[in-house]
């Protein structure tokens, strides 16, 4: 138990929603500043990339494009997710039926070499399972044309905006303030500067503004690894498709392109996402988004009456190994790197690192304690 902290968030994406919900639950004094205008999702290519994923919680799939130590942080967050979304009152969209890879007839090679690329299958996960094709028309007769497939048993999904936004709620519940249309300039070490120069202190800082966290220039206050940091392009098309049927996230292992479908309530299917090196926030290829729908029409035919509700376009935050970051000196912490797994991890590095700075739940006053 610890004295009533003051703490500052620069940053209302995945991470700093996920402390200021945490931080402010324990009875910290919390202050969130975000240059958004406000809690909402734009969907105009500025906003927290945390609104744009697709929110697949796949840490055997994603193990083929990161290192073990995001399986591991992926495989605790799996049980963490499932602790934390019962606690929202504003319960978002969570589940976990496990996600399929599928290939089409000549992409068997394409499919095995991603299948070998899977880490050794971390503990607490089982294995992926072979689909014969009438397993996989039982388990989702919305696909078709698809000659080979496996189940990933353990994997989820969570909707993004809604989680956002249900932390956002919880948040404010428990006091937290936030602070739209502020730009943080610099965060050092217990005080944020913002745009306008003024400072504020505070007996804690956390970074957490993604992309926004690379200093613009090379001089100055002890940038660290916030230097490295770049973003890397994401499109995705979202459709409605009433009835589609599909009822977990399917990726299609193809020699061209990756491909994911992923359900939503309202009917609507989330197909992505393309991987760029490139920092180009404005609206989505026509090339790429040819690419996405012939690929997600050809195992789903009924998308050809889908409407398309969006195209959307993100920068997901990285570092040049593409792995998670967190660093802490006496009065700040700076999470970042997330790249490509932010929801899948995300619990598992918060609690890490209010673990790392020793910050507990405040003690409760002896009149708070007699009065419950
Ligand atoms: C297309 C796409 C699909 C994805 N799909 C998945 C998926 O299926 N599963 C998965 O696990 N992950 C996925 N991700 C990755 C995930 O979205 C990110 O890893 C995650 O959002 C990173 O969280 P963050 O809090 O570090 O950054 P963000 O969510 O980007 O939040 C950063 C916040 O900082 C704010 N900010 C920026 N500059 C400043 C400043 N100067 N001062 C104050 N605030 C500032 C921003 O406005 C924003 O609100 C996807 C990403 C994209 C783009």
């Amino acid at each position: 138990m610890s004295a009533r902290l003051k703490i500052g968030i620069a940053g209302a994406g995945l991470l700093g929603r996920l402390l200021a919900w945490r931080l402010s639950r324990m009875g910290h004094a919390v202050s969130v500043f975000d240059p958004a205008p406000d809690a909402h999702p734009r969907f105009d290519g500025k906003q927290a990339a945390a609104f744009s994923a697709a929110g697949m919680l796949s840490p055997l799939a994603e193990s083929a494009n990161a290192g073990t130590c995001v399986a591991a942080l992926g495989v605790r967050s799996l049980v963490l997710w499932r602790e934390l979304v019962a606690q929202l009152r504003d319960e978002p969209f969570h589940a976990q039926r496990g996600s399929l890879l599928i290939a089409h007839a000549g992409d068997l090679g394409t499919a095995l070499r991603m299948l070998a690329r899977l880490h050794e299958v971390p503990k607490g996960l089982q294995a992926p399972q072979l689909l014969d094709r009438d397993q996989l028309s039982r388990m989702e007769p919305a696909l078709h044309g698809v000659a080979h497939a496996w189940l990933l048993p353990d994997e989820g999904q969570i909707d993004p905006p809604q989680t956002l936004q249900a932390m956002h709620s919880e948040a404010s519940r428990e006091g937290a303030q936030w602070h739209w249309n502020q730009q943080v300039l610099d965060v050092s070490p217990a005080a944020l500067t913002m745009a306008d120069g003024t400072r504020r202190d505070f007996d804690w800082v956390f970074d957490v503004r993604g992309v926004g966290a690379r200093p613009r220039s090379t001089k100055g206050p002890d940038h660290g690894f916030t230097i490295k940091l770049r973003g890397v392009r994401g499109e995705t098309v979202w459709l409605h498709a009433p009835g589609h049927g599909l009822t977990r996230p399917v990726r299609l292992l193809h020699p061209r392109h990756h491909v994911y479908l992923v359900p939503r309530p309202d009917d609507v299917v989330v197909v992505g996402a393309t991987e760029i090196e490139s920092e180009d926030r404005s609206n989505i290829s026509l090339r790429s988004a040819v690419e996405l729908m012939a690929a997600a029409h050809s195992v789903m035919p009924a998308l050809a009456e889908a409407r398309i509700l969006r195209t959307d376009t993100n920068l997901r935050p990285a570092l040049p190994d593409n792995e998670p970051r967190i660093e802490t000196v006496p009065g700040r912490v700076r999470i970042n790197g997330l790249f490509r797994h932010g929801w899948l991890i995300a619990p598992a590095l918060v609690q890490d690192a209010l673990a790392a700075c020793k910050l507990s739940a405040v003690a409760p006053t002896p009149a708070a304690e007699a009065s419950a």
